[in-house]
């Protein structure tokens, strides 16, 4: 984005968008104004035309049908459709693209050849997997764990369970045994189709023994589908352990297609366990894909031709949504890369995207705030003249991080599209448009078509209705992307969200409003802090820190403090380099206190080499709160943490030793 930026309001700079750009997306101001005003005037017609993006083997008649009332608590889109995802995926994309790129593989060593799989190889790859599959016994409404290296062989998993109506449940390849036999016991899973290794970063992980481990508390009844991605070696179980590329030599290149109820399951995803105990969330068929795939279009303003790319592994929502089903369903080339940010070196991604010419770039702010502790040369020494947008997803963007991303990325040409959204809504719900919106640092903007946001007094539960608000972030009524239910367990469902606030999908995330109608999320709702009184949101004190240039990386939480009532407790990473010292802390300290105020400053601050993330990079602060708290006897379920250790360090140099 240019330096048009004008200040506004509260001091926010807006970046709105260019001219050039908004005369060549898909919508522009004066169009989203338009077609928001009639999602949310008459959702029903609304809907009815854009599930005709899709290709129903049923056309539906209905349309909406969805009741939010406690205690009956239902949502049904299109439900007397019926469709299959494979085959608005791939099947229906033959007759103009066969050809045409569909996944571009970018593998985790950059010595190995990249592959493109054509839409008509996925075709017979999928049919073949389908095939394998019914071999093995699975059939319609089967659950399938999928425990597998981001490598092609994942995606044709997805669709190949989505082909055979056969419901798929991702786990992360980066979580343990146990954490795998509980999702697959969670799901009662007939089959897992794993790997013998998964390469990353230069490491590998054994996918196959972890799963033989796993299995150990599992029925006797569950088998094992192992792709071979490295060769490694591997232990075999007769009878329960089947080779896929051995019994890719027989298998048919022609599967056919389930015809599939628009309200059948399509996936279970676990949630990332930032705030408790993850949650078995269950998407269904039509309006998941629908929702996805128009998201994915409109978002990102994807054109014919253009090479996507989203960073996110498939074992995270963001990988099903924006990798495989969105994409997918769009005939659009989607890239998936098999590695991490940083290997071999800092200048991986940007490398990736020059190779694959990559046109959108979607990731996470905790990868854009650890590249940028790296410094802009391992960016700049790459040709990134095809990038047209840029995108995050998964925390709030601290604007010191959105601005480098603008700048040293981007070269200021690129809109960056601020997405919230959680693996509970299927896709994006609140997000600029990249013609449309006019963007401000660290802000996600405004909601995407259907989707009714609302600010509630955290007190009172009532809604507040100025514009400018601050409170508890609800969603008034339902988008076809919604998740449906908690597997197994519909009260959780109902209890989680809809009880706290009657008549209201309750995101769990505390938000702003501005002025101007654009919402900032402050953090989750149990992470506020009340010192004396005064309620901050997380999002706020750690953006101030990071703010400053030897600061990479912030968390803060709340502790018991005796006069505050709490005290904010401070865990800082510094940028790469720079030594931790006491002036450095009483100047980070002077720093809040001038961005914020005096009422924001930390009362305790603890250097942390490394903060306790999800695999999916967000910071677990439920655990940071224990370890501030001085009870760090029980932090909970940690099986979702990347890397554990980082706790043992944080409770060792703790600074609240009670
Ligand atoms: P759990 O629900 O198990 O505690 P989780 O909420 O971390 O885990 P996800 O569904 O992966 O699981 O994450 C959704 C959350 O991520 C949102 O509720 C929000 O807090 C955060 N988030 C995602 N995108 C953004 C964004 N663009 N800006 C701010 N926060 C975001
Ligand atoms: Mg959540």
């Amino acid at each position: 984005m240019t330096a048009q930026a004008q200040e506004k309001g509260a001091s926010a700079p807006v970046y709105a968008p260019s001219a050039e750009f908004a005369a060549n997306a898909h919508v522009d101001a004066e169009k989203y104004a338009q077609m928001y005003e009639t999602s949310v005037k008459d959702p029903e017609a609304f809907w009815r035309e854009h599930g005709k993006r899709l290709d129903w083997i049923k056309p539906y008649t209905k349309v909406k049908n969805t009741n939010y009332s406690f205690g009956d608590v239902s949502i049904k889109w299109f439900e007397d459709g019926t469709l299959n995802v494979a085959a608005n995926c791939i099947d229906r994309h033959l007759k103009d693209r066969a050809d045409q790129t569909a996944i571009i593989f970018e593998p985790d060593n950059p010595e190995e050849d990249a592959q493109h799989i054509t839409y008509a190889e996925l075709h017979r790859r999928v049919c073949r997997m389908g095939n394998i599959l019914e071999d093995m016994g699975v059939r319609k409404g089967d659950r399938v764990v999928l425990y597998m290296p981001m490598i092609p062989e994942a995606a044709y998993a997805m669709l190949a369970c989505a082909r055979i109506g056969a419901i798929h449940s991702i786990v992360f390849a980066g979580f343990s045994p146990d954490a795998l036999g509980a999702r697959v016991n969670g799901s009662d899973a007939k089959v897992v189709i794993t790997a013998d290794y998964a390469p990353r970063g230069g490491r590998e992980t054994a996918l196959k023994s972890n799963t033989d481990q796993a299995l150990l508390h599992c029925k006797d009844s569950v088998k094992v589908l192992v792709v071979k991605r490295t060769g490694g070696q591997t232990t075999w179980i007769e009878g329960r352990d089947y080779d896929y590329n051995e019994m890719l030599l027989e298998a048919d290149d022609y599967c056919p297609v389930a015809e599939m109820r628009a309200e059948d399951p399509l996936f279970v995803l676990y949630t990332s366990g930032s705030t408790g105990q993850p949650k078995g969330v269950v998407h269904t068929t039509g309006g998941y894909l629908v929702y996805a795939a128009m998201t994915h279009q409109y978002v990102f303003d994807y054109h014919d031709g253009d090479v996507f790319w989203c960073t996110a592994d498939v074992g995270w929502v963001t990988g099903h949504s924006y990798i495989v089903y969105g994409p997918l369903a769009n005939g659009a080339t989607t890239l998936m890369f098999e590695g991490v940010p940083t290997y071999p070196d800092a200048s991986r991604f940007w490398q990736v995207c020059e190779k694959h010419k990559v046109n959108q770039f979607y990731t996470a702010p905790t990868a854009i705030r650890a590249l940028m502790a790296h410094g802009n040369e391992p960016v700049e020494k790459c040709d990134l003249s095809d990038l047209k947008l840029l995108g995050t997803v998964g925390e709030p963007i601290n604007p010191e991080a959105w601005n480098w991303y603008n700048d040293v990325v981007g070269k200021g040409k690129c809109p960056i599209v601020d997405t919230w959204w959680q693996t509970e809504t299927g896709g994006h719900l609140l997000t600029p448009l990249p013609g449309a919106t006019a963007l401000k640092p660290g802000s996600a903007t405004k909601p995407f078509f259907g989707v009714q946001p609302v600010v509630l007094d955290p007190q009172t539960g009532e809604e507040i209705t100025t514009t400018a608000a601050e409170g508890v972030l609800c969603l008034k009524d339902s988008w076809p992307g919604q998740m449906r239910t908690v597997w197994g367990d519909h009260d959780r469902f109902q209890s989680t969200y809809f009880e706290q606030y009657k008549g209201y999908y309750f995101s769990g995330d505390g938000c702003r409003r501005d002025a101007d109608g654009d919402y900032w999320i402050t953090g989750r709702v149990d992470d506020v802090i009340n010192v004396s009184g005064h309620r901050m949101g997380t999002a706020e004190v750690e953006s101030a820190l990071v703010a400053h240039a030897k600061v990479a990386e912030a968390a803060v939480v709340g502790y018991p403090h005796d006069i505050k009532g709490q005290g904010i407790y401070a865990y800082v990473t510094l940028m790469n380099g720079i030594e931790p010292t006491d002036e450095l802390r009483k100047e980070l300290e002077t720093w809040v206190r001038s961005e914020i105020g005096p009422i924001a400053k930390p009362d305790l601050l603890q250097w942390s080499p490394g903060l306790p993330k999800t695999r999916s990079g967000k910071i677990m602060r439920r655990i940071l709160r224990k370890i501030a708290e001085n009870d760090y006897g029980s932090l909970g379920d940690t099986s979702t943490l990347a890397d554990p250790s980082v706790v043992d360090d944080l409770i060792e140099n703790r600074m609240n030793k009670g």
